[in-house]
């Protein structure tokens, strides 16, 4: 075989298997007879955006460890700030957990629980433990002192319990405006952990909620919210990124004032790739500013934006696995992650053949009306695959970089005189180039071997050079789309003072190729489908695609070597 198979590049160095400290934890756990063994987790998200693949990282830790030890995981929206959520994300968030491969157990939403939540708050009131501040948001902040210096009490920290219970009452029925009143728990203004120096556990909002519209007008923070809901599905083990870490000791505390289900917390570190943003908000900026064509955009790592890529779940979850999880947080190359997309891919993806800045070959010496099926091997890491025919004729499309009419030393592919292998096809040997007007090469003029069909030399004489090609009476007309790295750093949001990550953004993440040749195999593929340009990369059917006019995403290149090859043939 020659250079045409591809070979994945270097292996990560870490090993698929890698130890757990959650799944430790949790074996620990059904050890010891911790909630009679039971397992249960919960994926929170919060429907203000598409996931990205460090939700695919929490998803997979999510449902995995559930899987893992015959537990359930729960969907459940983190629906609490009615500003920025919408109903087009949770169907979203649902379809592309799905697409991953997993099923939820039950599906939920924090807005579920606004009334149990509203009743539990009034319960902390009448227990001391919660109070009505009309202190500002600015003056909060001002009161909360800082990490060397302790916070001042709320003048209103000690009213009355009977004028905080009131008043709660009516901040619920709409009876003061945005802003101007809090209900806070009361815990210690002194503490080292600025979480406990009174936080705010609901703040007015007259804004319609996705669900439950104007039902409310008070809404509870994420920090009383999320461990209570937790609580309420009897969650065993709820895991969560990081910077979590300081509001643990408070979902301990509102959970053990309350006396409810002791669900609890354990956090692990947060997915960073290199060249990649990963932040709903700064993805959403993307977006709305028409910095990418939207949520899907084959270049946003959002799940939906991967998936019209070219990406599989597998090539994710395989990704996924690999990281593995740890305490500190750390940053992850994208080759790691375009390793594991080339793995799956190389695998499962049909080889076929596409020409994408074509080059008119003629065999002068190939009869005019013959036209000549070629066996071609669908994927030669599948057998099952099968083979397909590839029409061989006189006139030709091979990729323009596969000549040189003045080769540079180890450049052993088409140039006048040399003879190369056509894939599946013939041996031919550059006889002549026809350029225009200004001196472009437009056609090149070859004699073919009759006796080679298939590539063999029956003589035993040796070509160097086998490439693609494409029958121009039978080719499709395609358009590909070649993407690069969205970003030029590799930390996307190391800026200039002033600037910000949108500075980083690369002007060449999209390059688009129109009048590229396809073999007619390819003339009514599906969108969706995967496949392996011979030599080129893997790429996959966009949607844009229309009937006999196919449009192509590049996934990724075949791989770092073959660059490595190219680069050392030009030199
Ligand atoms: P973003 O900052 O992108 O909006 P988020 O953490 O606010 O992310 P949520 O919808 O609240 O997004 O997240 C749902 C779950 O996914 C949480 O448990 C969160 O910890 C986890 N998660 C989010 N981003 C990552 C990431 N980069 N790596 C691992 N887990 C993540
Ligand atoms: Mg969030």
């Amino acid at each position: 075989m020659n250079s045409l198979e591809p070979n994945s590049g270097a292996m990560p160095e870490e090993s698929s298997e890698r130890s757990n400290f959650i799944r430790d934890i949790i074996i620990q756990d059904i050890e010891s007879g911790k909630h009679s063994g039971r397992v249960q987790t919960r994926f929170p998200p919060e429907p203000n955006g598409y996931l990205h693949i460090g939700h695919a990282k929490a998803i997979c830790l999510d449902f995995g460890l559930a899987a893992e030890f015959g537990g359930k995981c729960n969907l459940r929206f983190d629906d609490t700030n009615p500003s920025k959520e919408e109903t087009e994300y949770v169907d979203a968030i649902m379809e592309d957990v799905k697409w991953l491969g997993f099923q939820w157990d039950g599906l939920f939403y924090a807005s579920d629980y606004f009334e149990q939540l509203y009743e539990w708050a009034v319960q902390l009131i009448k227990a001391g433990k919660a109070y009505v501040c009309d202190l500002t948001a600015d003056e909060i902040r001002e009161y909360r002192g800082t990490l060397t210096e302790p916070g001042k009490e709320s003048p209103y920290r000690n009213r009355p319990i009977e004028e905080s219970v009131d008043l709660f009452e009516r901040m619920k029925k709409g009876e003061f405006p945005d802003g101007s009143r809090t209900l806070r728990a009361k815990i210690d203004m002194a503490s080292p952990n600025l979480n406990f120096r009174d936080p705010v556990m609901y703040r007015i909002l007259h804004m319609d909620h996705h669900r439950t519209g104007d039902q409310w007008c008070i809404y509870p923070m994420y920090d009383y919210a999320h461990g209570q809901s937790d609580s309420i599905e009897q969650v065993t083990h709820s895991i969560c990124t990081l910077e979590f870490d300081n509001n643990r000791p408070l979902y301990n505390w509102f959970i053990e004032q309350l006396g409810i289900f002791p669900s609890q917390q354990f956090e692990f570190d947060r997915l960073s790739i290199t060249f990649t943003l990963l932040s709903k908000r700064k993805l959403l900026t993307l977006v709305q500013e028409g910095h990418v064509s939207g949520w899907d955009d084959p270049r946003m790592p959002t799940l939906t934006g991967m998936r019209r890529r070219g990406y599989t779940p597998e090539a994710i979850r395989n990704f996924c696995a690999n990281i593995g999880v740890s305490k500190t947080n750390g940053v992850t190359q994208l080759s790691h992650l375009e390793y594991f997309l080339r793995e799956d891919l190389n695998k499962h993806a049909a080889r076929v053949m596409a020409v994408l800045r074509p080059l008119r070959v003629v065999i002068d010496n190939y009869p005019d009306d013959v036209v000549e099926e070629m066996d071609a091997v669908n994927n030669p890491q599948d057998e099952s695959a099968g083979s397909r025919k590839v029409p061989f004729s006189k006139v030709l499309y091979i990729e323009q970089e596969d000549f040189r009419e003045d080769p540079p030393k180890q450049f052993y592919r088409l140039s006048p005189g040399r003879e190369v292998r056509l894939r599946y096809g013939y041996l031919i040997t550059c006889t002549s180039v026809v350029k225009d007007a200004d001196g472009n090469i437009v056609e090149l003029h070859c004699t073919y071997d009759p006796e080679t069909r298939g590539g063999n030399t029956p003589d035993g004489r040796k070509v160097k050079s086998t490439i693609h090609w494409v029958s121009e009476a039978h080719a499709v007309d395609a358009e590909v789309r070649l993407y690069n790295n969205l970003f030029t750093k590799e930390d996307p949001n190391e800026v200039e003072e002033g600037q910000d990550f949108t500075s980083n953004l690369n002007p060449d993440s999209l390059e688009v190729l129109t009048g590229c040749k396809a073999e007619p195999f390819l003339l009514d593929t599906v969108p969706g489908t995967r496949y392996q340009f011979e030599r080129i990369g893997y790429f996959c059917v966009d949607r844009d695609s229309t009937p006999g006019k196919p449009v192509f995403n590049r996934t990724i290149g075949l791989r770092d070597t073959w660059a490595r090859i190219e680069q050392r043939e030009n030199k």
